[in-house]
């Protein structure tokens, strides 16, 4: 039988060994349509508006795959929904993390794999989202821009998303709120393009604008990364790490606060 909602798990740069799980069912669903999205460009009937709610709540079908699969894998680092879209966007999320977390509480480990969740932070000025996602242990917010500008050409967002700024009070709030031992990551993907400097968020205004988001949010963590598989649209490319060290340099001079720390991969 095909599983449904369980995949992996797979070896990530910034989660180790991870289990993914899909709860949008196997169909990208997001308010993004990212530039260097590793799944494809998001199909136009399935970009939608950060109001936009799926509902689909678990079935037994996940309990059972989930139930499986942590039999054969004993040495995960997490348990990450995510990877097909914006999982926010499913109004049963809270479900299904509750059923993930018992299964895994059931369970005799020598190091218990983090309950994470990858959101594009779209649908976080949401407070009711943001209350139940609050309830992850480590969570991956995206922010790959500081300007309206970068925003545009880089996420490519549904059109009910109109500020940048919102995302980043989301993120503000967000952080805030969330209980003290649960984690939040900001993950950063800058890249070149091959068309012109203005079609890509590697530029000095977008570096800066970011920089001054993070000290205002105050994450736990910045990933910063690049492109590592083929993207959506061939005109971009990847930076290397002798230059994501550079504007990790950079960021770290602006951010100007030691309990913020910050990865380049
Ligand atoms: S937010 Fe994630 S899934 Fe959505 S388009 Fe961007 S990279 Fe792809």
């Amino acid at each position: 039988m095909p599983r449904k909602y369980i995949f992996g798990p797979v070896k990530s740069r910034r989660l180790g060994l991870s289990l993914g799980i899909d709860i949008l069912l196997k169909k990208k669903t997001c308010t993004f349509n990212c530039v260097y999205c590793e799944i494809g460009c998001t199909n136009p009937n399935h970009l939608v508006s950060p109001e936009y709610r799926i509902h689909n709540p678990p079935k037994p079908a996940f309990q059972k795959e989930l139930k499986d699969m942590l039999k054969f894998t004993p040495n995960l680092n997490s348990i990450t929904f995510g990877y097909n879209g914006e999982p926010t966007l499913n109004e049963n999320i809270i479900d299904f993390l509750k059923i993930a977390y018992q299964i895994r509480d059931e369970k005799e480990w020598n190091k218990k794999p983090r309950m994470s969740l990858l959101t594009n932070s779209t649908t976080l000025y949401n407070k009711e989202i943001r209350a139940k996602i609050s309830q992850f242990e480590y969570i991956i917010a995206k922010l790959d821009a500081g300007t309206e500008k970068d925003f545009k050409i880089t996420n490519r967002p549904h059109k009910n998303i109109s500020d940048i700024n919102i995302i980043v009070d989301s993120l503000i709030k967000l952080k805030r709120e969330m209980p003290i031992n649960n984690k939040l990551a900001i993950q950063i993907l800058l890249y070149n393009s091959y068309i012109s400097k203005r079609y890509s968020n590697n530029n000095k205004q977008n570096i800066y604008q970011l920089g001054y988001a993070l000290k205002k949010i105050k994450p736990d963590y910045v990933q910063l990364y690049s492109i590592s598989r083929i993207p959506a649209e061939p005109t971009i490319y990847s930076i290397n790490t002798s230059e994501l060290e550079k504007i990790s340099n950079k960021l770290k001079k602006i951010i100007d606060d030691n309990s913020i720390t910050i990865y380049h991969y």
